[in-house]
């Protein structure tokens, strides 16, 4: 048990040095350490006196408990309890099992409050762990049974080895059922330590997909995010609805990042989502192309309804400026729409897209240029 507790902290120190951001991983690797130091005091048994080494012996292991449940709160980013109270409660009960090791010896009592706030810790693991859904967080609730099974043994297991029918529990007694406790602890400690690892794998493997699902300045979806939206909406077949797409570039906006510099540029493109977002429903979807490019696609809505989101989009533009300093500077943009028809693919939609907003600045900018068909063009002049 001691050399497993040792190796499972040597990993959780290294996966600790390359992954150190991930919340909640430092209490965990702490409480493996503290895991390991318990189970090297059990080695050592009968050579300190009996106080102190239950004392150690238990306030080791609730320390371990209490940084795994301070560990999980982390993670999922709930705030954890003021550390004093952790420090109190393992305080309480390691002075309690030393009241009833020194004063009043009785095992079965010591055992019974070390089952029974071991497994409270536990069982609050369990629940604080199972948070944010199965589906997108598998880790979390494997961990979160994991945590429940080993918190409800805990508390079990007064009962079940102590207050049967052969009497109260003595250490004699306790000896020959600690291989049971034992293997019961290296495995549920093993089985939280891998839970513990494949959290760390699914918090960076939802970082990377946000790193590159989300365009970093604006906050919207990024050109590959937005292109695998399109794609799956566009695979609904022949049945499906055409789909209505906005092509969005921002005009003369070189000008822009040329008079204010290149932080105003950029906080100009964050006010044009926002203003962009103003004129869209939830169902919709915007994504940044790149540059000052933007599109949208507007899953709902007629082709009437998405010229009229554009014609809001551009008018409210135009009333919204973005205040630089002590300027106010009007933006405004060129618009293409187009349908996305049942059956065809999204780059031959885009591209008439990306033609219509092409018609709309070579038509003076500030417009709104609907290519509907590749033979039907209809152009509505600000
Ligand atoms: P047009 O009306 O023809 O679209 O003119 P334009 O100046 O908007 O077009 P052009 O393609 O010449 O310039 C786009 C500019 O957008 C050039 C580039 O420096 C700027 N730009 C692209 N990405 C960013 C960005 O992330 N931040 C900032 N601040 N500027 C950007
Ligand atoms: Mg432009
Ligand atoms: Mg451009």
């Amino acid at each position: 048990m001691t050399i497993l507790m040792g190796m499972m902290s040597l990993v959780m120190a290294a996966v600790w040095r390359i992954n150190r951001r991930v919340p909640g991983l430092t209490w965990w690797g702490v409480a493996h350490g503290l895991g390991f130091l318990a189970c090297m005091e059990l080695l050592t048994r009968g050579r300190l006196p009996d106080a102190v080494s239950v004392a150690l012996a238990q306030g080791l292991l609730l320390a371990m408990g209490y940084f795994i449940y301070v560990g999980v709160r982390r993670h999922v980013g709930d705030p954890h309890p003021p550390h004093w109270i952790g420090a109190l409660m393992i305080g309480a009960v390691t002075s309690v099992a030393v009241y009833f090791t020194v004063v009043r010896p009785d095992f079965s009592a010591r055992f019974l409050i070390h089952s029974l706030s071991l497994g409270v810790l536990f069982i609050l693991t369990a629940q604080a762990v199972a948070k944010g859904g199965a589906a997108r967080y598998p880790a979390r609730y494997l961990l979160a049974v994991a945590s429940l099974l080993h918190g409800l043994f805990m508390l079990g297991r007064p009962w079940l080895f102590s207050f049967d029918l052969q009497g109260p529990m003595t250490l004699a007694r306790m000896s020959s059922i600690s291989p049971f406790i034992l293997l019961e602890s290296a495995v549920a400690f093993n089985v939280m330590a891998f839970c513990a690892l494949l959290l760390v794998t699914e918090h960076s493997h939802g970082e990377l997909r946000r790193l590159v699902d989300r365009d970093e300045l604006t906050g919207v979806h990024s050109r590959r995010a937005f292109l695998m939206r399109l794609q799956q909406l566009s695979e609904g077949g022949v049945e499906r609805p055409a789909l209505p797409i906005l092509l969005i570039d921002l005009d003369h906006f070189k000008r822009i990042n040329d008079t204010w510099g290149h932080s105003a540029g950029d906080e100009a493109l964050r006010h044009f989502v926002e203003v962009a977002q103003r004129c869209m429903r939830v169902q919709d979807i915007i994504g940044r192309l790149g540059g000052e490019e933007f599109a949208v696609l507007l899953p709902r809505a007629s082709v009437e309804q998405a010229q009229g989101v554009a014609e809001r989009l551009r008018k409210l533009l135009v009333e919204h400026p973005v205040r630089f300093t002590d300027e106010n500077v009007a933006l405004t943009a060129s618009i293409g729409v187009t349908l996305l028809r049942p059956g065809e693919p999204p780059e031959a939609a885009l591209g008439r897209a990306d033609q219509a907003m092409y018609q709309a600045k070579s038509e003076g900018r500030n417009r709104v240029v609907s290519l509907l068909s590749p033979v039907v063009a209809e152009v509505r002049v600000a």
